[in-house]
């Protein structure tokens, strides 16, 4: 079947903003393909299959990593790109990017990487997880002779930096300028943000219930799952359990994703962008029907409190947070710790630099590292 032709609001390689270092086009690729491979080349792409979503990688084989999660997401963007006849590749790349800067441990290594700069190197500016993402793209993998990072696309960057502080966005130039002026990303970003928001919703539902953490009997509370798993047993009433639960989340997805489509193709259709740069000054295309929003609201409420806040996985993020202040505290207190290409002169990038090191590690490199360092001998 040929490609379908891309709407005029899409983004469009051919009229691409461009890369921060000139280079020859593609020969057989578009400039996102381009992007695409590179990312899926590059070391901290890898590094996501041991770096923890929920659970932690260890705690079982089934669980979801920050690798199968970028996949999930970059599935569900690529149906909701082509739903609506913008650049697949494009969206694509953006959602395999998009957590490239996660640090080990999921949320926790991040909180507890941020607090640490915030009292141990109150200059450095703290940590922010989106920014680091692109700071992987743009300075720190080193894999080409004539430029650090990826140097790839203005619009894939766009899409990678999903938030950032003022203060930051003023220091980035012309990729921070959105978040200063409030205008928008290109409607590939947009669906990359959201696909990313159903897919941990339905896989944490998964996830969930497999480590038995959640049960079914609670989520019947939540109106999308329990209209969903209605539906599936009214079909198949003798169905056994880990089947009724793939068949009810395969259900939310598909409505997520309908509802998605419908809802933005309406939005576009009274907003009438002509082109991507009009996408960018128009409010908010992309996003679900009010009725959808407050549901998908429910499930995520729910998954805070009863998932996400469990006493298990808050232990869990205690220890991750223990480990991730005792390395940064043992570096900052003592950088002669750290192998020669993470020392530098200033106190400043002396802490960016250890930043960058914790955020790279996958979490059972943390867990060696740290027990090298506090080995009791
Ligand atoms: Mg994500």
């Amino acid at each position: 079947m040929a490609a379908t032709a891309l709407a005029p609001y899409a983004c469009d390689p051919e009229r691409s903003r461009g890369r921060l270092h000139p280079e020859a086009p593609p020969i057989n690729r578009t400039q996102f393909q381009r992007d695409r491979d590179r990312i899926i080349h590059c070391n901290a792409f890898r590094l996501l299959e041991y770096k923890t979503q929920v659970f932690i990688n260890h705690e079982g084989d089934l669980f979801r990593t920050r690798l199968t999660h970028s996949i999930e997401v970059a599935q569900i963007a690529r149906t909701l790109a082509r739903n609506l006849s913008l650049h697949e590749d494009l969206t694509e790349a953006i959602s395999l990017a998009h957590d490239l800067g996660h640090t080990p441990f999921g949320h926790a290594g991040q909180d507890e990487l941020n607090a640490c700069m915030h009292e141990m190197a109150p200059e450095a500016g703290g940590f922010e997880h989106n920014l680091q993402s692109l700071r992987v793209v743009d300075e720190l993998e080193e894999r080409y002779a004539a430029f650090n990072g990826l140097n790839l696309c203005f619009e894939t960057r766009e899409g990678i930096l999903k938030h950032c502080s003022v203060s930051h966005a003023r220091e980035l130039g012309e990729i921070g300028r959105r978040f200063l002026d409030r205008t928008q990303p290109s409607l590939e970003a947009q669906i990359a943000n959201l696909a990313d928001e159903i897919a941990y919703n339905n896989h944490d539902v998964d996830d969930g219930l497999r480590s038995g953490l959640i049960r079914i009997e609670q989520l019947m509370q939540i109106e999308i799952f329990a209209t969903h798993y209605a539906g599936v047993m009214r079909k198949y009433p003798n169905l056994e359990r880990q089947r009724a639960v793939s068949e009810t989340i395969r259900a939310m997805i598909n409505t997520l994703i309908v509802d998605l489509t419908e809802t933005t193709r309406a939005r576009i259709g009274h907003a009438r962008p002509g082109s991507a740069d009009e996408v960018r000054l128009a409010g908010p295309l992309a996003a679900f029907s009010a009725p959808m929003r407050a549901q998908t609201n429910a499930l995520k409420s729910f998954l805070l409190a009863n998932l996400y806040r469990h006493s298990r996985v808050m232990r869990m993020t205690t220890k991750a947070r223990r480990i991730v202040r005792e390395l940064f505290t043992a570096f900052i207190d003592d950088p002669r710790l750290l192998k020669d290409e993470y020392r530098r002169e200033g106190d400043v990038e002396q802490a960016r630099a250890i930043a960058d090191y914790i955020a790279g590690m996958t979490d059972r490199y943390a867990i060696r590292e740290h027990r090298e360092l506090f080995r009791m001998d």
